[in-house]
Formats: C-alpha cells, structure tokens, sequence
C-alpha cells in the first residue's frame, strides 16, 4: 500500500508563481512526469511556458487558490511573500507540506533574526524599530557601519540603506519614518558571503549540497562559486546552523540560509523557504538539483544522497547581458546557458543565467577568460 501523503507521477504539483523559481521547479517535475499548473497572474509566465495549465490570477485571490487547490494533489511555492490566509487554506486541505509557518517567518525579518536569536545562532547584533522617533534612539546604542532595511518587502537590496557614520543618521530616521517596521544591523565585514542550499524531507532527513560562495553587484547575485572555499569547520558550524532551522520550522522541500563568513566566524543573514538562485549550479554540476530534490522532498519520496560532479561557476543574466549571452550561446563549445522566457528585457532584470562546469575552478576561469574577450 502506497503512504497517503506520498505523490507519484501523473499525479499534479500546483506552484504559486510563475517566475524562474517555478519554472526549474517544473520542469524538474516534467522530467519525472508529473502534471504541473502554475497560478501566476501574468498570462504565458516563465513557468507557464512548461506547465500543463496555468491559473491566471493574483497570488492572493482565494477563489483562484481554491481552484488550485482542487486542480493539485500537492501545492508549493516558489517564492515567500504567499498570502498567509492562502497558505492557511491549502494546509488545512492536506496539500502544503512546507507548511504557511515558514512563509510566516521569512516574510519577516524581525521574526527571521528573533528566530535565530532563540536558537542561539550568531548574528550581527540588532534592534528593531517602527518609526523615526523609535530610529532616533535606537541609534544612540548601535555602531557604525551599520545598514536600516525594511523588516518586509525588501529583495536585491531594495528596501535598504547602509549607515556609513553619524553623519548617516538623519537619512537613516527619515527611512524609518518613510518605511515603518524596520531593522537595523551592525555592519559585519566578512571575508565572504556564502549560501547553503539544502532539502528536508517529511520524515526530517536532511541532505546539504555543496557550501556556495556568492558575489553581488548593486546588490543582486553576480557570480556563484561552488564548492565555496571554507575551511572545514565552517562549512560544518554552517550545516549545523542549518539543521536547527530546518527542525525548529519543520522545514519540508528545499530550503536557503544566506550567511557572512568572517575568518572562522560566521554571521546568519537571511534566509528563503525555496530553491535560490545562488542554488542554481546544482542543475549541472550535482547528480540531483536543487529542483529535483524539492520535488521528491514535497512528494513525499525519500531524497537522494547529493554528490557535487564537478566544481561550477555560476553568472547571472540580467537584462543588459543577454544579448552578450546569447552571442556566448551561439558562438561557444562551453557555459551552459538558460534563459526563463521572460518578455521584456529590462536592466538589472534576472532573465537567466550560464553555469560553467569544468574539473577544477581554474580550468573553468580559463573558459571565463575566453568569454570576457567576447564581452
Ligand atoms: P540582504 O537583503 O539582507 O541579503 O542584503 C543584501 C546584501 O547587502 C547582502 O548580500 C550583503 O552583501 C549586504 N549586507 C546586508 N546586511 C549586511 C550586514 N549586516 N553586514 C554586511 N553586509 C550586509
């Protein structure tokens, strides 16, 4: 007799949203085929294109939640900001085993760090503010370099500002002023900022893949790096942060904890419900992706032991780039290049990505060289 909770192919996942997330989360799906409708309100949506239906509707529509619902014999999520009463509607179904709780904490960066507080996981110290008189006198306790950001909202830096000095202080209360809930952190001068991508199944098993090393730009995700250079014993510290937030939330699917490194010391950041762009080297670089693995996680199915292939190096495409990446798409042997299907091409827009794989990092730096001439 088959387990109730566990989902085989043919049976149908519904995602709410219909961006990159969604559309890798399909198309893993597809391959082991399953049947896939996506709610995205906007017509022909990155996942959309690789999907079986689409319920074209706002994210927060309960009428369309409901007819996703019924259409799914598992629903999941590609990003966090789900509507938490949507959440609540399709859990109390049977059909959301990552749960609305997670959403609930990572919507919030105030509950995220006072999570992490409780567990007693080193963050870079904090206080919390809800106005500009509030901001005022919380700055009186707090160093600088620090950084005020949104306590909801915020992605690729939107949603921040950075405190250099006192001289920052009037900016800083009339951002508080502006933006309500806010947070305000300590500067952390890290050596290197790293993301850990895992995925916890139903039954609490946990697989790591490997330790990423990320580079932003104008705060967005540049550059990904993997296996990270740590040593040891910070990529273990690491995994056993990681552990703590998996079984504190009852995490189900895949899961990210961005995190600075400083030294030997490490500093939690933030962290996402959901497979994650710094995750996205997995699809060539390991024997099961990110994707993959959060399908069988939300099915129910037992997860494979992750093994890391070959070393990769992942770029971001944005807006700018892509005709730069096309042109390295038709012109070379190397960089495997995908691109979501999103319309409008605008700056600083994530329109896909190229993941580098090779046997060591220097010889995929080499195959970078050869690029950058193009560029
Ligand atoms: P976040 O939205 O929290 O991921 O912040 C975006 C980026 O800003 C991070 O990836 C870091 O590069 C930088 N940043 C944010 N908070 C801090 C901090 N407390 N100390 C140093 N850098 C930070």
């Amino acid at each position: 007799m088959q387990k109730s909770n566990v989902i085989l192919p043919s049976q149908t996942i519904g995602i709410i949203g219909g961006g990159q997330l969604g559309r890798m989360m399909a198309i893993a799906a597809k391959y082991m085929g399953y049947q896939v409708v996506v709610l995205d309100p906007t017509p022909n949506c990155p996942t959309a294109q690789v999907a079986d239906q689409q319920i074209t509707a706002a994210y927060a529509d309960l009428e369309a939640i409901k007819a996703l619902t019924a259409e799914s014999d598992v629903v999941t999520y590609e990003f966090e900001n789900v509507d938490l009463e949507a959440a609540a509607l399709i859990e109390a179904e049977g059909k959301l085993p990552q749960g609305a709780e997670p959403l609930a904490v990572t919507q919030n960066r105030e509950k995220e760090k006072q999570l992490m507080k409780r567990l007693g996981l080193p963050v870079s110290p904090f206080v919390i503010v809800h106005n500009g008189s509030e901001c005022r006198e919380a700055l009186n306790d707090i160093s600088f370099p620090s950084v005020i950001k949104t306590c909801r909202g915020g992605y690729d830096g939107k949603g921040q500002l950075k405190l250099a000095g006192p001289e920052d202080r009037e900016a800083a209360i009339a951002f508080a002023e502006a933006n309500g809930h806010c947070i305000i952190e300590s500067w952390v001068t890290f050596d290197k900022e790293v993301s850990v991508v895992f995925t916890r199944s139903q039954t609490g098993d946990i697989q790591f893949f490997p330790l990423a090393e990320n580079e932003h730009r104008d705060h967005i995700l540049h550059q990904t790096t993997a296996p990270a250079s740590v040593s040891k014993r910070v990529e273990e510290k690491i995994q056993a942060c990681a552990k703590q937030i998996g079984d504190a939330l009852n995490i189900v699917g895949t899961f990210t904890i961005e995190l600075f490194v400083s030294g030997e010391d490490i500093y939690v950041n933030e962290m996402a419900p959901r497979p994650h762009n710094s995750g996205h080297y997995t699809i060539e670089a390991c024997n099961i992706s990110q994707f993959g693995q959060h399908i069988r996680a939300i099915c129910g199915l037992p997860l494979m032991d992750i093994k890391l292939l070959q070393p990769a190096i992942m770029l971001n495409i944005l807006g700018d780039t892509l005709e730069t990446a096309k042109k390295v798409l038709a012109d070379h042997t190397f960089g495997h290049v995908h691109l979501y299907g999103k319309e409008e091409a605008k700056p600083k827009r994530k329109m896909g990505h190229v993941t580098f794989v090779a046997n060591t990092i220097d010889e995929i730096k080499q195959q970078q060289d050869i690029l950058k001439e193009d560029i």
